[in-house]
């Protein structure tokens, strides 16, 4: 039997177990075996990707810190210090994040669907089934290398998700927000391009001649008289145009990227 104590910085306190967060900044631990330092920190309620550095130190003064990675075996009394993502530039600078290079492209579990939307709206690539259980999650997130968004912790916690987010809040703008700060997607930056993907089944839109559309459009004249400018969905067919209830969304897209 032996000890480790472990603090928890970077917003991660969010997720210890109730008790454990009010004890004040050090959580202790008494380990019966040789442990990965992956299942140390998930014991205590932290899923591994929301972790982005793991520095272990020597002794009761914090001797010799050095970076981790999930798979480091804790054998012997340790010190750590956990950190999210980002975790301080000033902290082992030159030690390798573990968080680094998610791609920007997303899959959704079943209760995040108004968060999907929103991240469809700004262009992002993401997949959503709502009747999706578990392993079907896990084999879109692995068949495409995406990031999977989950309030799901013991989901996050699974050993074969590389890259993943709980959003924190239980509202879906705020939740948008989140991962656009999380992985970093700014406005003009990789992958955001309001406007540009189905809301409904992801796909990109291409423009389509207004005379491919009549047909589709037949109930819709006063459409068909006041706009020339359509797009269609290649995946289920619908066809989008600037209409009024795109001015509805051009303001939740400027809230959602924090300009509303
Ligand atoms: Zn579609």
């Amino acid at each position: 039997m032996f000890a480790v104590a472990l603090t928890f910085s970077g917003g991660l306190a969010t997720f210890l177990r109730r008790g454990w967060r009010e004890n004040g900044d050090i959580v202790r631990r008494t380990l019966a075996e040789k442990t990965a330092v992956k299942d140390v920190i998930e014991a205590c309620g932290v899923p591994h990707p929301e972790v982005d550095l793991i520095v272990v130190t020597d002794g009761e003064h914090g001797e010799n810190p050095r970076a981790v990675d999930f798979a480091w075996a804790v054998q012997a009394p340790t010190r750590m210090h956990v950190y999210g993502v980002p975790a301080p530039a000033e902290v082992l600078p030159h030690a390798p994040r573990l968080q680094g290079g998610s791609p920007p492209r997303f899959v959704a579990d079943g209760h995040l669907g108004k968060l999907a939307r929103n991240l469809r709206l700004l262009g992002l690539d993401t997949v959503y089934e709502r009747d999706a259980d578990d392993p079907r999650l896990l084999e879109i997130m692995v068949a495409d290398d995406r990031v999977l968004l989950t309030r799901d912790r013991p989901q996050l916690m699974h050993r074969i998700v590389c890259h993943g987010y709980c959003p924190r809040s239980d509202e879906s703008e705020e939740q948008t927000r989140e991962v656009l700060r999380r992985f970093g997607l700014k406005e003009n930056g990789a992958g955001l391009a309001p406007f540009c993907r189905c809301l409904h089944c992801n796909a990109l839109l291409e423009a389509v001649a207004k005379s491919e559309v009549l047909a589709a459009l037949a109930a819709e004249p006063l459409t068909l008289r006041y706009y020339d400018e359509f797009r269609r969905c290649p995946g289920c067919q619908r066809i989008y145009w600037p209409g009024t209830h795109t001015q509805k969304l051009a303001s939740l897209v400027a809230r959602l990227l924090g300009k509303g």
